[in-house]
Parts: C-alpha cells; sequence; structure tokens
C-alpha cells in the first residue's frame, strides 16, 4: 500500500475538521479528495505531509508509520493551488532547487532538469522567470519541481484551482497523462467533481470531515452510498416520493424523498401504462444536450436532460403536454438531510 491512513482525527479547537478517517491508496495511483469547501480535505492531505500531526490515528507511507515523521523524512512532494515558485529563479533553478539542497552532482541536475521540462512541456522555457509564465505553466513548473526529488508521493491540493476553465480542462488531462507516465502515488484534492471524476483511479466523497463514501468514479456515480453523495456528484432532483411520476414504480414510505437523475427523465409524446403527464414548462440549450423543466399534474418541477438527437425527434415545445417516467431512481434506506 502507498499510503494507509489509520483512524485518523484532528481538532482545531473544538471544531472537528477530520473524524475518524481511514483509507488506503494503493502505490502508484492517483486518488482525489472530493468534498465542498470546509469538508476536510486539506486537513488530511496535510496530516498526510506531515504539516498537521492527528489527535489519533496513524498516518504510514510506503509500509512505514510516518504519524511522527517530519515533513523532509516522508518525501512527499507538494504543490499547492497558489503559486509557490521563487520569483528570482529561472524555470531551470526553480526545478534544480531540491537537488541542490540534496547536493546532487552539477551534471546530473542538469540532465535532470531537461528531462523534467520535457516531461511537464515546457521544453524551451527554462530560462524564464515566473512572471513570464501563464497559470498553467507556472502549476506545471510547481509540478516538476515537486517531482524532481523523486517523491514516494505526491500530494496536490487544489492545483489547478486559481486558474480558468479552459485551462483546468487542458491540465487535468494534462495530469492524468503525466500520471500514466511516472506511476507516481498521487493524493489530488479538489471539490469540483468533474475534475476529480476524470483524473481520478478512485475517489474519497469527504463531508463535515468524514469520508462519505470511497470508490472508482463509475461505482460512484451508479451506486451512491448517501444521498449527499447522490447530490454532490451530478444534478438531480430531489421529490417527495409520493410524486405522480413514482407511482406504482415501489419507492412509496418509508423513502420519504426519492432521487432522479436529469437524464434518467423520460419523455414520450404518447401516454402509456407508465408514464404521467407533464407540461413542458422551460426549454434550456446547453450545446450538446438539452434541459427541460417539466411540471407534474402533482404541481412537482422534474428536471429532465435529454441529447439533442432525442430532442429533435420529440420536436419539443414550450407549453407542450408531454408524458414522462423515471428509467432509474434511488431511494435510500434511511433519512439522511442533505
Ligand atoms: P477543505 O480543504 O475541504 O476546504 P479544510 O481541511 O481546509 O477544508 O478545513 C476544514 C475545516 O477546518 C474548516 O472549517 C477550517 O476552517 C478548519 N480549519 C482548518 N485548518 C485550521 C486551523 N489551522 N485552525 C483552525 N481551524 C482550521
Ligand atoms: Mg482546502
Amino acid at each position: 500500500m502507498g499510503i494507509v491512513v489509520e483512524n485518523v482525527s484532528k481538532q482545531f479547537g473544538s471544531f472537528r475538521a477530520v473524524e475518524q478517517i481511514s483509507l488506503e491508496i494503493k502505490t502508484g495511483s492517483l486518488v482525489a479528495l472530493l468534498g465542498p469547501s470546509g469538508s476536510g480535505k486539506s486537513t488530511l492531505l496535510r496530516l498526510i505531509a506531515g504539516l498537521e500531526i492527528p489527535d489519533s490515528g496513524r498516518i504510514i507511507l510506503t509500509g512505514r508509520d510516518a504519524t511522527y515523521q517530519s515533513v523532509q523524512e516522508r518525501h512527499i512532494g507538494f504543490v499547492f493551488q497558489h503559486y509557490a515558485l521563487f520569483k528570482h529563479l529561472t524555470v531551470r533553478k526553480n526545478i534544480a532547487f531540491g537537488l541542490e539542497i540534496q547536493k546532487m552532482p552539477r551534471a546530473r541536475i542538469k540532465a535532470r532538469v531537461e528531462q523534467l521540462l520535457e516531461l511537464v512541456q515546457l521544453g524551451g522555457l527554462g530560462d524564464r522567470y515566473p512572471s513570464q509564465l501563464s497559470g498553467g505553466q507556472r502549476q506545471r513548473v510547481a509540478l516538476a519541481r515537486a517531482l524532481a526529488v523523486e517523491p514516494k508521493v505526491l500530494l496536490l491540493d487544489e492545483p489547478f484551482g486559481a486558474l480558468d476553465a479552459k485551462v483546468r480542462k487542458d491540465l487535468r488531462i494534462w495530469l492524468r497523462r503525466l500520471h500514466d507516465e511516472v506511476h507516481v502515488t498521487t493524493v489530488f484534492v479538489t471539490h469540483d467533481q468533474e475534475e476529480a471524476m476524470e483524473v481520478s483511479d478512485e475517489l474519497v466523497v469527504m463531508n463535515h470531515g468524514k469520508v462519505e463514501q470511497i470508490g472508482t468514479p463509475a461505482e460512484i456515480y451508479d451506486n451512491p452510498a448517501s444521498p449527499f453523495v447522490m447530490s454532490f456528484i451530478g444534478p438531480v432532483n430531489v421529490l417527495p416520493s409520493s410524486s405522480h411520476i413514482f407511482q406504482g414504480k415501489g419507492f412509496e414510505s418509508p423513502h420519504p424523498e426519492v432521487f432522479l437523475r436529469p437524464q434518467d427523465v423520460v419523455i414520450e409524446i404518447q401516454p402509456s401504462d407508465t408514464t404521467v403527464a407533464a407540461r413542458v414548462s422551460r426549454l434550456i440549450h446547453l450545446g450538446w444536450e438539452i434541459q427541460a423543466e417539466l411540471t407534474l399534474d402533482d404541481g412537482q418541477v422534474v428536471t429532465a436532460h435529454l441529447t439533442r438527437e432525442r430532442f429533435d425527434e420529440l420536436n419539443l415545445e414550450p407549453q407542450q403536454r408531454v408524458y414522462v417516467k423515471p428509467r432509474d431512481a434511488k431511494a435510500f434506506p434511511l433519512y439522511y438531510s442533505i
């Protein structure tokens, strides 16, 4: 195992930032810690890094108890949201920094830095200063610098959080490819579910300092363990189980609420035994998909997502009468409030 977190808790005053967390991260994998702001992601990452000491529990890195090891002893690479490059040093010097501290021979440093510049696709920019780079390029330098010392574990705390949407998207694809080349055990913190799902092998979904669910992106999407996970991982309609749309579908009490993904709302032009009537109250074009707001006869509003193709096939118009049914919906055995 690359990283084992065993029953770890951390309080700040009386506030429990991380509560009884246990998880295992396989050597060479890329795992995302995903959760809303304040859910304890950075605290957990800092505990793994040795920047915080847990109140209880253990951190085991590559088979050794690291709970009380210093940051240096843990051989960890760290990249934060805000660029921490040395402004007065060139890109090459920034990347070489850790290697110079380790007193690696000059010729080897030079070779390693060139290799890293290629790896992060910044060949040609080695003599620039951080101020002469874009935000995305700076974060790639920060990553090269973290990788230079061949860390056992790479920890990334919202590394693309300060960049604009297009650059973020490019960088997450780039990070995934980079990881496929270097295979260093990586923990990636983000509050963006799409980013987490695109980049990682496994997700750890956190809420209020606790782990809600651990699994592959597909497992978590298809089988969310709680209403929180289901709502956090993608858009969802939360409807009373008494709504017409669930009649005869076995969702009546004891489940007060039923969760229905917008793409699991089936729209038909003709009624059938399994559909209920609705009116198209609004149509929103989202490019490759269409969002339809439907008002059921019981007054409930349901959001549906349909492909452009299906939309054209149905020839939907505002105010049109349609017939709807759930393709798939989920009720949770216990009541949790979100
Ligand atoms: P996230 O990274 O998921 O947004 P954090 O781990 O940064 O969450 O923080 C979790 C909670 O712990 C927050 O409410 C934050 O205010 C609190 N917290 C984090 N670090 C400290 C600290 N050093 N002192 C006091 N409270 C802290
Ligand atoms: Mg954070």
